[in-house]
Parts: C-alpha cells; sequence; structure tokens
C-alpha cells in the first residue's frame, strides 16, 4: 500500500512551487506522507554533479521520430564503477545530438526529445541504486523540463508526453507545452502565416492564454493534477477518468487540461477512492 511520495524538482521554472503542491496533496491524501526528501539530497546531488548520468541521459535521447530507441542499447547504470566514467567516458556534448525533424515548435526552442519509457528505467536504476524503495509504497515524482516523448506503435512514431506514469513518474514541463494539442485554428494559421512573422505574431497574441507557455503561472495547478493522477495510478492502476469535468480526466488539449486544473473539481467516484485510501490506514 502506498504510503510516501517523493518530489524531486529538477525544473528550472521558478512558477513551480513544491510546498503548494504538497500542501494540496497531503489535504487530500491525508495518510500519504509528502517531502520525506528534504533532508534527503542523494539524488539531487548526482542530478547535478555526476557525469556518467549526463552520459546515460544521451542516450535516451531520441535520433529519428520515427524509429523507436532500442533499450538494450542503455547499458545498466549499475555495470558501471563511477570512477570509470569521471574519468574516463566524456559526456555526448548535446548538440550532436540535434534533432532535425521534429515540429517546427521544437525546433525553435532547441528541445531535444527524450524517449520517456527509457529515462524511467534509468531513474528507476539510480533511485535503487542509491538505496530508495521504488515499490509499491513509495511513489517517486521526478519534474524536468526535458522534453518527453513515447513511441506508438499505431502511427509509428513518438509523441510527446507530459507525464510518463510509473515508479518514478515523471512529469515534464516542456512536455505540458508541447504534448496537449493547442487549438486546431491556432496550428492552421500558424502554417499559414509561417512565412510573415508579423501576422505570426498576431496569432500567438490572438491565442495567448489558450495554451501553456514557458513561464506560465498555472504550471503549478498542473503539476498538481498531474502528481494527482500519478498517486491514483499507484492507489488504483489507472490515472485517469471518464468524467470530462473531474481533474483527473486525461486531457488531449491544452485549453482542457487548464480548464480542469484550474477549477480543481473531482468527481464523486474519485473522491471516494481518495477518501478509501486516506480511511484505510486508520
Ligand atoms: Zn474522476
Amino acid at each position: 500500500m502506498l504510503t510516501d511520495v517523493f518530489f524531486y524538482n529538477f525544473s528550472r521554472w521558478t512558477e513551480i512551487k513544491l510546498e503548494e503542491i504538497e500542501y494540496y496533496l497531503q489535504k487530500n491524501f491525508r495518510n500519504l506522507s509528502f517531502n520525506n526528501n528534504k533532508n534527503d539530497n542523494r539524488l539531487s546531488r548526482l542530478f547535478h554533479l555526476n557525469l556518467n548520468l549526463a552520459y546515460f541521459q544521451s542516450k535516451c535521447i531520441v535520433q529519428n521520430i520515427k524509429r523507436e530507441l532500442d533499450s538494450n542499447q542503455i547499458l545498466p547504470f549499475k555495470d558501471f564503477p563511477e570512477d570509470h566514467f569521471m574519468f574516463g567516458i566524456k559526456p555526448i556534448c548535446n548538440q550532436e545530438y540535434y534533432l532535425t525533424r521534429f515540429q517546427d515548435f521544437i525546433l525553435k526552442e532547441n528541445l531535444l526529445l527524450y524517449d520517456g519509457i527509457l529515462l524511467q528505467k534509468l531513474y528507476q536504476e539510480i533511485l535503487c541504486q542509491l538505496d530508495f524503495e521504488v515499490n509499491l509504497s513509495e511513489l517517486h515524482i521526478i519534474i524536468t523540463d526535458k522534453l518527453l516523448g513515447s513511441f506508438d506503435d499505431i502511427d509509428w512514431k513518438y509523441h510527446a508526453r507530459s507525464v510518463i506514469f510509473g515508479n518514478p513518474t515523471i512529469l515534464s514541463t516542456s512536455g505540458l507545452i508541447y504534448g496537449p494539442a493547442r487549438p486546431k485554428e491556432y496550428y492552421l494559421k500558424v502554417l499559414y502565416h509561417s512565412r510573415d512573422p508579423e501576422l505570426l505574431a498576431e496569432v500567438e497574441n490572438e491565442y495567448r492564454g489558450k495554451f501553456i507557455e514557458y513561464n506560465d503561472n498555472r504550471i503549478n495547478s498542473i503539476i498538481e493534477g498531474l502528481s494527482m493522477q500519478s498517486i491514483c495510478y499507484m492507489i488504483e492502476g489507472d490515472p485517469f477518468c471518464n468524467d470530462s469535468n473531474c481533474r483527473l480526466f486525461n486531457s488531449h488539449w491544452q485549453e482542457e487540461l487548464i480548464r480542469l486544473n484550474l477549477n480543481t473539481n473531482i468527481c464523486k467516484k474519485h473522491l471516494k477512492i481518495i477518501k478509501n485510501n486516506t480511511s484505510r490506514l486508520i
């Protein structure tokens, strides 16, 4: 049974206020413990200083949007002694993996697309190696600015994702910008005016507020909602709700995502699930 939730915020967005998110979640999931990692910054140290992590993370960068990365190419993180990487192999420069065939928006931002599932496996190994428990009782939620994607067998290409559910769960700020779709008319107008910067700027102004942009204040509510879904995934095995007015609904559109997370409405079914989980331990 889930008892503890650990957050690791590696995002540079100052709009993310982890204390507020934890306060809200604690009010709802009363028997879960949050924010237990304040006194344990092992993971933070590793993320900021370790070169071999940079090396392995670079292995998760998608090279071709229409070809799924082979998980076998990522050697087990634990098989390599730290000094081997600290002094031996240099981390691969990101620019070598500059994407050339992704959406224009992403090219504009010079973002790299990471295979979220592989990154999740890598982080899982790291957590285990650092003696964190990665099981049903402890959920680890990592917040990153890296753009995450997962390969879809239906249309045979990668799609940007705002969240990779599981343990650890990875939430991506860039994924929130590029994952859920913007209004259809917006894309058409951008395409139509693509050669005219002034008209493009007008389109941006016209649609401002209808989707999440960098350093958008609304990010905190959305990270809060996604964290809630992550916890429900651990409790119930399903992060999503069928009710399009419930915060746990699987939003495919930016406007939907913003509306649901600013309203913070939770359906009766999920209120019960949250309540039951709370009372189970009392
Ligand atoms: Zn619901």
